[in-house]
């Protein structure tokens, strides 16, 4: 059986516990291997690993840093079949959104191999008489990142390029329910030329957080999961004096208004909804119509793609919805839909009751979708994070804009129409992060940065981009005066004061 242990100094490293936890394949329900939960001990070991790689790696130019990232970028490519397969045996994703997440991942490696550029100072020459100033960026030292299930390549992947790039050392802690491709990456990190210790894996749950968060020589966190766990990190990390970036879970609507092109629309929400499980942060969970013809036509229009859509596991390659990742997570789903039964929205389609010969075991649900919901109900308030998508009717634009800013959460949204000053006004008037415009699932390119609103996310900065940049690095500036021999009448030449 496969027994997943830690990442340390490039190479393997067991822990000295004995603390393991099962790793799930969420298709059958069987257990496909272990992964070792390291204890505070194990953790503070990593993290003098990471102290002792950083003075050698904040010193090499950052030139010299790309170089590496250039060869873990093509390392990437080469092995991404192998990466896919194995992110999908613990995931449940399809393998072509596996491969999509790791392709994604390789965007954030490419904007990190400009980092010679972009950590480039500023320069002001003479702000008073022989005085000038400028400013540079340094690494911040030893950085943590904490990450969820859901994307186990792509998510650790917004983080540690960057941080890497702008000569920090990281450790990582990746979902105990996905660790492997994370693992096979950190080999090959170290394959592209990475020094020992700048890059680690520690495998755990919340013991390794804490010790994490606690770790005085830990500077700053990075952290990606729900609401709950990333304000308890945000409020633990920063009482420790750390920087924090908590992004966290979400509830993101679609509004339509009544000129969108219907066939985009649905076609737009059977991805966004139902792709990966509706287990994305991204995923839109609320479809909001506006006007009772356009949510008449859209309810009409969804209903048999939903119920034709392909639920298999991922070695199936003709699979569209793949398993939920756990027991726990299935039963929260059904939870959640008999709740939302029980306070009188319209279940327009029962997921529920999908049997897959020989994965019986398995936890799949089939897509979902609910007429008639309001603002009260849990199935409105609360994150599902499974194929569940609400339909809240309303009536007219302006109302549909208030109910979204009124959401706790704000991580994305999207509006679909053709009404080009309605959208302009969606989007700078809406208070959630990131946007799209006909646009159903709006993450942003790696240049340029990822982040919610309000609940979404604590802390200052997004992720990736410039805003990694940032984060990552300390602004430091200097202002100089160099007192000027030629003014002073002194001879500073080769001549010796001889006339030539
Ligand atoms: P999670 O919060 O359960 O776990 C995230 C990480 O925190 C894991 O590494 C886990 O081991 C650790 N953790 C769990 N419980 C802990 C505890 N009590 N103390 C300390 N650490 C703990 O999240 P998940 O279920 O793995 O992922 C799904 C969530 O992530 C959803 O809410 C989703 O919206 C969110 N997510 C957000 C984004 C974003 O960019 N905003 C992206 C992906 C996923």
């Amino acid at each position: 059986m496969n027994s997943i242990g830690h990442f340390v100094s490039n190479e393997s490293w067991p822990g000295t516990t004995s603390r393991v936890s099962d790793i799930i394949n969420p298709a059958t329900g069987g257990v496909l291997g272990m992964v070792t939960l390291a204890s505070k001990a194990d953790v503070d070991a990593v993290v003098q690993t990471a102290a002792d790689a950083l003075p050698g790696w904040s010193a090499t130019p950052p030139a010299k840093r790309a170089m590496v990232l250039f060869n873990f970028r093509d390392l990437l490519k080469k092995h991404m079949d192998e990466l896919a397969a194995l992110l999908s045996a613990e995931h449940g994703k399809t393998l072509p959104d596996a491969k999509g997440e790791i392709a994604r991942g390789i965007e954030v490696v490419e904007f990190a191999c400009g980092i010679p550029q972009l950590i480039k100072g500023e320069y002001s020459e003479a702000v008073a008489r022989n005085v000038d100033c400028f400013s540079v960026r340094q690494p911040v030292g030893v950085v943590a990142g904490i990450t969820p299930f859901n994307f186990p390549a792509m998510v650790p992947l917004w983080m540690y390029p960057v941080a890497i790039a702008c000569g920090n050392t990281f450790i990582l802690k990746p979902s105990e329910k996905t660790p492997s491709v994370v693992m096979r990456i950190a080999e090959l990190l170290a394959e592209a030329g990475l020094p020992a210790g700048v890059f680690n894996v520690v495998n755990g749950d919340k013991e390794a957080v804490d010790a994490l968060l606690d770790n005085p020589v830990v500077e700053a966190v990075s952290f990606v999961g729900s609401t709950a766990i990333g304000h308890y990190i945000y409020s633990r990390g920063t009482a420790n004096g750390k920087r924090v970036q908590a992004l966290c879970g979400a509830k993101n609507h679609m509004l339509i208004m009544p000129d969108a092109d219907m066939d985009q629309v649905v076609d737009a929400l059977i991805g966004s909804s139902y792709g990966s499980a509706g287990e994305r942060c991204m995923a839109i969970s609320v479809a909001v119509p506006v006007g009772k013809d356009t949510a008449d036509r859209l309810v009409a229009a969804l209903e048999p793609r939903i119920r034709a859509l392909k639920v298999a596991p991922y070695t199936d390659p003709s699979s569209e919805l793949g398993p939920v990742i756990s027991q726990q997570s299935y039963d929260k789903i059904h939870d959640y839909i008999q709740q939302g039964i029980d306070k009188g929205a319209e279940l327009i389609v029962d997921g529920r009751d999908i049997e897959l010969p020989g994965h019986e075991g398995g936890y799949f649900v089939g897509g979902c979708l609910f007429d008639g919901v309001t603002t009260d109900m849990s199935i409105y308030t609360d994150e599902i994070f499974g194929p569940v998508l609400s339909v809240v009717r309303t009536e007219s634009y302006d109302e549909a804009v208030k109910m979204i800013n009124s959401h706790e959460y704000g991580n994305g949204t999207a509006i679909f129409t053709r009404d080009g000053d309605a959208a302009r006004d969606f989007w700078a008037r809406v208070r959630i992060g990131m946007v799209g415009i006909n646009v159903p699932i709006p993450v942003p390119v790696a240049y340029h940065s990822f982040g919610g609103w309000k609940r979404s996310l604590f802390g200052d900065h997004s992720i990736h981009g410039m805003e990694g940049v940032r984060f990552y690095t300390r602004l430091k500036t200097m202002t100089t005066r160099w007192p000027s021999g030629i003014r002073t009448g002194a001879e500073f030449n080769f001549t010796g004061g001889k006339d030539v």
